[in-house]
């Protein structure tokens, strides 16, 4: 997939609407909000800098909070806008409004090299249905766009997708990043290739999972989302957590439990063979899970041998928090073989010590690993932070969402329009 790059543009003097996810947390500091983790700000500096050192002028366009439509004052872009001048140890000007001639004012003030905000695109309830006047009106503030918003690409919203119809759009250098990696791993991985998915959501992760299924020589299924599949593998999976299944039937017409039994039917027993010549299923899930009644608080856990029968009349009220010693001794077998890895998503309720081990054992596993190791979403990046093994891994993708759609084999939105035919 090749894209159409910022380096294959003249920039010089040129307005660029810089399209970045900037949508950090923030905090109060003396009681003045301040971004609390500039890591999304962080991983466009090289575009920013080049954008700079190109004489642009640089608009910066990002979404902030969900303020559904309206001004929410908590949800101005000022804050951000102050942390990225202490950055770039250069003045960064806010414009009063997303559009409209004062925005329009501010920006034709502009001298190259300068940059200004404008204001929280989510300001406008254009932007989420992708209005298509609202996004003419972003559009004639600038004469090109650099797309470095990976993370939400996957959105048909004004200021990601509708632009694009009006004015030129390039990909910024960590976008094409994400892009050449995610790309590699789903077309020329290293093998064997294993993908890890654990997490809470199945419905964000289930079109990956079938994606991955057919690319990956296994898929190694853990944390929340493996409830689903023990379930249709026939385990009872007593008072553990499951997305509800009947209110995303009526929103989404899929019930996840069916979903996975189809993916087991399939995938089940197709099996790859990993060095000594241990057989792995293509989707393989827990052998034996650590339970609870309750996550906080005293707790006693116990550990349930899902292979066994005769440890199958547990009490009703256990739930399953974390994958258990033989699977991860299982899991970690296969990834000391693997040629390339991607994890997504905690095996357990790494957030308790109590259920942590799984999600650990694997994160190190994967760290040590030799095969080339690309990690995505923000609980697993959560996750390895807290066990102090954040830079012990090939990539890092800053995106959730958007990584599995890519993963998913869909076609991102926000990508489409800098795609090189
Ligand atoms: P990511 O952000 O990495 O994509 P998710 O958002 O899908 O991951 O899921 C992360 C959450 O899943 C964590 O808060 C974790 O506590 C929870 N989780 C993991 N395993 C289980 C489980 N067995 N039961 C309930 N919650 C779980
Ligand atoms: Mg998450």
């Amino acid at each position: 997939m090749r894209l159409k790059s910022v380096k294959d543009i003249n920039l010089k003097g040129k307005r660029v609407l810089f399209r970045v996810d900037y949508n950090t947390p923030l905090k109060k500091v003396r009681g003045k909000l301040a971004v609390a983790d500039d890591s999304r700000i962080q991983l466009t500096l090289p575009t920013l800098h080049y954008l700079i050192s190109k004489k642009a002028k640089i608009i910066i366009a990002t979404h902030l909070g969900r303020p559904d439509g309206k001004p929410v004052k908590s949800l101005k872009i000022t804050p951000v806008a102050r942390h990225l001048e202490k950055i770039i140890g250069q003045k960064v000007t806010t414009t009063p409004s997303t559009t409209g001639p004062q925005a329009k004012k501010i920006i034709s003030a502009m001298n190259p090299g300068e940059v200004a905000f404008i204001e929280n695109t989510r300001f406008h309830p254009g932007e989420t249905k992708n209005n298509a006047s609202y996004a003419k009106q972003i559009a004639s503030l600038a004469d090109i766009i650099v797309n470095d918003g990976f993370a939400v690409c996957h959105r048909v919203h004004a200021s990601v997708v509708g632009v694009s119809k009006y004015i030129p759009m390039v990909a910024g250098l960590y976008l094409m990043l994400e892009v050449k990696m995610l790309n590699k791993l789903t077309t020329s991985p290293k093998r064997p290739f294993v993908a890890i998915i654990g997490g809470a959501k199945i419905s964000d992760k289930v079109a990956a999972i079938s994606n991955l299924a057919q690319i990956a020589d296994t898929v190694l299924v853990g944390g929340g989302v493996a409830n689903n599949f023990l379930k249709a593998g026939g385990v009872d999976v007593l008072s553990s957590y499951m997305q509800d299944v009947v209110a995303d039937e009526k929103k989404r017409g899929v019930d996840f439990v069916k979903f996975a039994k189809k993916l087991l039917d399939i995938f089940h027993r197709q099996r790859m063979l990993v060095h000594k010549f241990i057989p792995v299923p293509r989707i393989a899930v827990p052998l034996d899970v650590i339970a609870a009644k309750k996550m906080d608080g005293y707790h006693q856990t116990s550990r349930i041998n899902l292979i066994k029968s005769e440890d199958n009349h547990c009490t009703k009220n256990l739930m399953y928090l974390d994958i258990g010693k033989t699977t991860i001794k299982f899991y970690k077998q296969v990834i000391s073989q693997a040629g390339t890895i991607f994890w997504n998503g905690p095996m357990g309720v790494f957030e308790k010590d109590a259920f942590s081990r799984g999600t650990k054992s694997i994160a190190k596993a994967i760290a040590k690993s030799k095969g080339t190791s690309i990690l995505g979403g923000g609980d697993t990046i959560a996750a390895i932070s807290k066990f102090k093994l954040r830079h012990k891994y090939d990539y890092v993708s800053g995106a959730g969402g958007a990584t599995l759609e890519f993963l998913a084999g869909k076609k991102l939105p926000g990508i489409e329009p800098m795609r090189v035919k």
